[in-house]
């Protein structure tokens, strides 16, 4: 079922207009007094109000970033699809978020075409370089792994990128537009510049230390040796610079011409400064694994959940089977609205058994035999399903089912440490005609390995650490020459009788399958609007002894969960990015074609969705 989709098919309209950029190379933050509005600075006009949901008809984007929403808005106002729009508001995303998201990461892209009723993936992973060997993250001098603290921050952690591989097959694949034409609004935003707010100051802040020991990235995203203040403007002229060379000569500039020999440059010898404390291990990446890098284009994954169809990525990334398998665990239960305990209860025992299949039996099905069809079947659900006590929480860490199982046998498992990152971005579009995509993309971390290329203006992942450090063979996610780590990646469709009716997705490492069956619970079986679905408190259960849970899901649901022995556990320091779960980004259509594109109103300094033509 994978299809490898060779760039090289793709590559055939590349103009070689070497020499014709002529933008500066530096980032330059202006004063606060001197800042436009975003849009005034991105399009010259005055900026309309950046509501996190709206409601009409015509199209729809939703996303974690105004300009981005208001770029993707624009593509699908001027006849584009929801490809092309998906397409520019990524593009987007790397200017403005360029600590979560762009050309230097990956990503899944779950695409809904209404003509034919088919979902296809693109799954955009980054991969491990050809010479990177299963003991590449022990250190030789201990035997033991790499603390992944300097891990993350090394030319070891950095996959090869492909997210411009992605937006290519995408465009090429389901888009009706051309790259070079995508890519002008964000080449304008880069130049012209967005405004910081805190959230990208505090982003900015928390990476400043690591940043600081990296001379490129210190320029570009500390320009005077600080965070640029809130209320400035951000420019990136070396991104706007790469984006416009893309954008003339075609991906092969990216992946087989001058930019890939800088990564490989940078990832085996990355560039310190004088007194940086990091240790900045060396990776394997040449420029021979750019060249080679494919995207695999691939059938969905597909679960029927209270008559609709759940459409998500499947492996590499665990989003699909995971959130596939929780739902169907829930299928079996009755979740009411008056009963919020008992709803929650199940919704963790659901993802707790989920999450024991998925550390067990889930990389990167290239290298590993993943039992996918039975991950997402009813049967095996069932066999999962009766391991559960409506009445009381398990014991975690529970042990992973049986893929032979009919009834409540288990076999015994240990379960393995979680060092996903935090970061990400998600964005959801639909447009006119009824077509959708879920696209999920990142770097990792915030910050993704903290090496930017120099004066290209992009950042490179750390997408490897999501590896398992410890060479045990009986573990799915090892490192291997050329594989894909596990991801936790979620895009989502849902289709009822054939129709568009959610597009979800989110952030969050690990706990971006939780927040998405949780806001599935929450529309579909609680009741909740898609907004109220979105903003309420989240928690994640992701078979661990206690369940992390934001402030105000503890304040409002610790009392209805108290008679199931669920263990709560405040998640990160109040106050910080930290003690938020997921940043949503979502669409509804409803069965009179009205759209609701939400996003976030507070996490993550709250996001935008818009629709073209706002209803009354
Ligand atoms: N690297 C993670 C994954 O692929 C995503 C990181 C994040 O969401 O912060 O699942």
């Amino acid at each position: 079922m994978i299809d490898i989709q060779r760039r090289s098919a793709l590559r055939g309209s590349a103009l070689l207009l070497a020499g014709t950029v002529a933008l500066g190379c530096a980032a330059v933050a202006a004063p606060a007094s001197a800042a436009p509005a975003p849009s005034a600075v991105a399009t010259g006009r005055p900026a309309p109000p950046a509501p996190s949901t709206s409601t009409g008809y015509g199209g729809a984007v939703s996303s974690v970033d105004a300009e981005a929403s208001r770029i993707g808005l624009e593509v699908l106002r001027d006849g584009g699809n929801a490809a092309d729009a998906a397409v520019a508001t990524a593009a987007a995303l790397g200017v403005t978020e360029p600590y979560s998201a762009g050309i230097g990461g990956g990503g899944y892209f779950v695409y809904y075409d209404a003509a034919s009723g088919e979902v296809t993936t693109i799954d955009g992973r980054e991969t491990a370089p050809a010479a990177m060997e299963s003991d590449a993250f022990i250190d030789p001098a201990t035997g033991t792994p790499y603390s992944f603290a300097n891990a993350v921050s090394s030319g070891l952690s950095v996959g090869v990128p492909g997210t411009l591989a992605t937006w290519e097959t995408a465009l090429d694949e389901f888009g009706t537009e051309s790259l070079r034409d995508i890519l002008k609004p964000s080449i304008l935003l880069a130049t012209r510049g967005f405004r910081v707010d805190a959230t990208f100051r505090q982003q900015t802040l928390d990476n400043a230390a690591r940043f600081a020991q990296f001379p490129d990235t210190a320029e570009l995203f500390l320009p005077g040796g600080d965070a640029p203040a809130v209320g400035s403007t951000f420019r990136n002229l070396d991104l706007a610079k790469t984006l416009r060379l893309i954008s003339l000569q075609g991906t092969d500039v990216f992946y087989d011409g001058p930019i890939a020999d800088e990564i490989a440059w940078v990832v085996q010898d990355p560039i310190t400064s004088g007194d940086a404390t990091l240790p900045a291990y060396p990776g394997f990446m040449t420029d021979d694994d750019l060249a080679e890098y494919e995207v695999r284009l691939q059938a969905p994954t597909h679960v029927e959940y209270r008559g609709l169809d759940v459409y998500g990525m499947a492996p590499s990334s665990s989003g699909g089977t995971t959130v596939g398998e929780s739902l169907n665990i829930l299928e079996d239960f009755d979740l009411a609205a008056d009963d919020p305990g008992q709803a929650l209860h199940l919704y963790f025992e659901s993802t707790a058994h989920a999450f024991a299949d998925r550390n067990a039996y889930v990389g990167d099905p290239a290298y590993v035999d993943v039992p996918t069809e039975t991950l997402l079947s009813q049967p095996f659900a069932d066999s999962r399903a009766c391991e559960i006590d409506p009445g009381t929480a398990s014991a975690k860490p529970v042990a992973p089912g049986d893929l032979e199982a009919t009834g409540c046998e288990a076999v015994a498992a240990a379960a393995s440490a979680d060092t996903e990152g935090l970061s990400t971005t998600h964005l959801s579009v639909v447009d006119r005609w009824g077509n959708a995509v879920a696209y999920t993309l990142t770097i990792e971390q915030t910050g993704g390995s903290g090496m930017t290329v120099p004066d290209r203006g992009f950042l490179l992942n750390n997408e490897l650490t999501d590896f398992s450090f410890t060479p045990n063979p009986a573990d799915p996610n090892i490192v291997e020459p050329g594989k894909r780590p596990r991801s936790s990646m979620s895009p989502t469709i849902v289709l009822e009788d054939g129709e568009v009716r959610y597009v979800v997705g989110s952030p969050g490492g690990s706990t971006i399958i939780t927040t998405v069956v949780q806001v599935l619970m929450n529309r579909i079986d609680l009741g909740m609007s898609l907004p109220d679905a979105i903003a309420a408190p989240r928690a994640t259960q992701r078979n661990t002894a206690s369940t992390p849970a934001e402030a105000e899901f503890i304040a409002q649901y610790a009392d209805d969960l108290a008679p199931y022995q669920q263990a709560l556990t405040l998640v990160g320091a109040p106050g910080t990015s930290a003690s938020q779960i997921g940043a949503v980004a979502a669409i509804e259509v409803d069965a009179d074609g009205l759209m609701t594109a939400a996003a976030e109103p507070v996490r993550r300094g709250g996001g935008t969705g818009l629709v073209v033509e706002p209803a009354e």
